[in-house]
């Protein structure tokens, strides 16, 4: 018995139900994955991990026996070239919930009906299944977090399955070249990989005890930083809750609460897939301005808000921000200047390592106030948030260098310095705020 893997956002061999119920199942087992160059052009930083967790997962398939099959083109069409040239009687793959992933499952339905070829779909993606748990009433999805939390918190997780020893790819196929490894935009972006993405959280849960003090300390930097890594499924989101639960403590707990939020996402995009281009509330999404001036000093971190500038100035070294400074950078763009979210979405997508439809876009709609927050008119002040957040100015140094010479937090408002010392310093006074509300700018 012949079957194929489609790896596509679950790119490991550990906690792979895919990959675990098929080489179970099945003596000789093709594992796949299909470049479609159209996904790759939508960012650099994340076609160069993404590449850097395909060669470490072929290392991982060849130390098994196997390798890894790759080809280049339509998914589905390559997917159902190779199960036809190995005579396959399955293909398996991780269930997802974007609109291409949906699309791709719904196309590989069709074709494999056609060719009499059984198509299984798995878990794997979140810690707990969109759809698992439901609200009940007529809702099909939870619409607000701390009730689904409670829910998802106390329903029962799946088990996690075994790792295959070895594998066994059917004779005569060829694997196939990679592509040339691709450059990324970000010098400090992470490297990808199921290895890399292990030896991080495990180095990381040693600190877990502190995650409840210090997750919003955007200087100290203390979060786990496996964002990137769950993006692709180099590591196993219910592995990484399972640890964290096993050490116990308000840190751990703290920790698996945020696990919760990118499944609550999952489910919001599962049951509202258009959530990256229309309003999810649609009360919310009112005349937004439309000021390419103002986006383009957003994008180069140019506001003249200095932990704006910050924060959009680690996007693009390091493909990767902290959340509180997306929270502000977002809020700036949408409740300060007015402008639309989706541009904003767009520009994070670009250069986010861990840029993906569910947590991207359920976050900026929660921020600009059309997603799933009890409270859409809410309104950060970056400077009371600065002050609380960074309070020495070490994060707004260490990736705005104009303002390295201010000391101490008087870096959040450098338009209260001296003249002369502000003069001296090149960097730009604040952009105006749409409405009159810019309340920190004033004395
Ligand atoms: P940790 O604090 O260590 O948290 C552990 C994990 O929990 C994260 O890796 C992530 O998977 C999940 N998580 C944490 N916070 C959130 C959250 N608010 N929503 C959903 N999941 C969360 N996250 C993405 O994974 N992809 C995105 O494209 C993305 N875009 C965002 C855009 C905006 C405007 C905002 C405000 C937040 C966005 N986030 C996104 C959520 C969050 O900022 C990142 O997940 C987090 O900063 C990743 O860092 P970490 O791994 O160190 O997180």
């Amino acid at each position: 018995k012949t079957a194929v893997v489609l790896f596509t956002r679950d790119l490991r061999v550990r906690d792979n139900p895919a990959l675990a119920a098929t080489c179970a199942n099945a003596e000789r087992v093709v594992p796949l994955f299909v470049f479609d160059p159209k996904l790759q052009e939508l960012s650099a930083n994340r076609a160069k991990f993404l590449h850097e967790a395909l060669a470490d997962l072929r290392d991982t398939l060849r130390d098994k026996g196997a390798d890894l099959v790759v080809r280049r083109g339509d998914p589905v069409a390559e997917t159902i070239k190779v199960a036809r040239e190995v005579h396959a009687e399955g293909i398996a793959l991780a269930a997802d919930v974007s609109n291409y992933a949906r699309r791709r499952q719904r196309d590989l339905e069709r074709e494999c009906e056609k060719h009499r070829i059984a198509l299984r779909s798995f878990p794997g993606v979140t810690v707990v299944d969109p759809g698992a748990v439901q609200p009940g009433g007529s809702s099909d999805h939870y619409k607000v977090f701390t009730p689904y939390h409670r829910s998802w918190a106390a329903s029962k997780w799946r088990d996690e399955v075994a790792t295959p020893r070895r594998i066994t790819l059917p004779d005569g196929l060829a694997v196939g070249r990679m592509p040339a490894q691709p450059k990324g935009e970000s010098p400090d972006a992470a490297t990808g990989g199921e290895t890399a993405g292990r030896r991080r959280f495990s180095t990381w849960l040693d600190h877990i005890g502190q995650y409840d003090d210090l997750h919003d300390d955007m200087a100290a930097d203390r979060t786990s930083r496996l964002s990137p890594y769950l993006r692709f499924g180099c590591v196993s989101p219910l592995a990484v809750a399972n640890a964290a639960r096993d050490k116990g403590g308000a840190g751990a707990e703290a920790f698996v609460r945020q696990l919760a939020w990118r499944d609550f996402y999952y489910q919001v995009t599962n049951a509202f897939p258009a959530i990256s281009t229309r309003a999810y509330r649609k009360s919310g999404d009112h005349d937004w301005r439309s000021d390419d001036d103002a986006l383009q000093h957003w994008q180069n971190g140019l506001t003249g808000v200095p932990v704006v500038d910050a924060g959009m100035r680690q996007l693009r070294a390091e493909g990767w921000m902290h959340n509180r400074a997306r929270l502000l950078t977002a809020a700036l763009l949408t409740k300060h200047l007015g402008v639309d979210w989706r541009p904003g979405v767009q520009w994070f997508f670009r250069w986010l390592l861990d840029g993906d439809v569910a947590n991207n876009s359920g976050n900026w709609q929660w921020t600009a106030g059309t997603g799933n927050d009890t409270r859409p008119y809410r309104r950060f002040n970056p400077i009371r948030q600065a002050e609380r957040y960074d309070p020495d100015g070490v994060y707004v140094r260490r990736y705005v260098p104009e303002l390295a010479s201010v000391e101490g937090k008087a870096v959040h408002q450098p338009w209260r310095l001296p003249d002369d010392v502000r003069r001296g310093l090149d960097y730009p006074a604040p952009l105006e705020s749409h409405r009159d509300e810019a309340v920190w700018l004033r004395p």
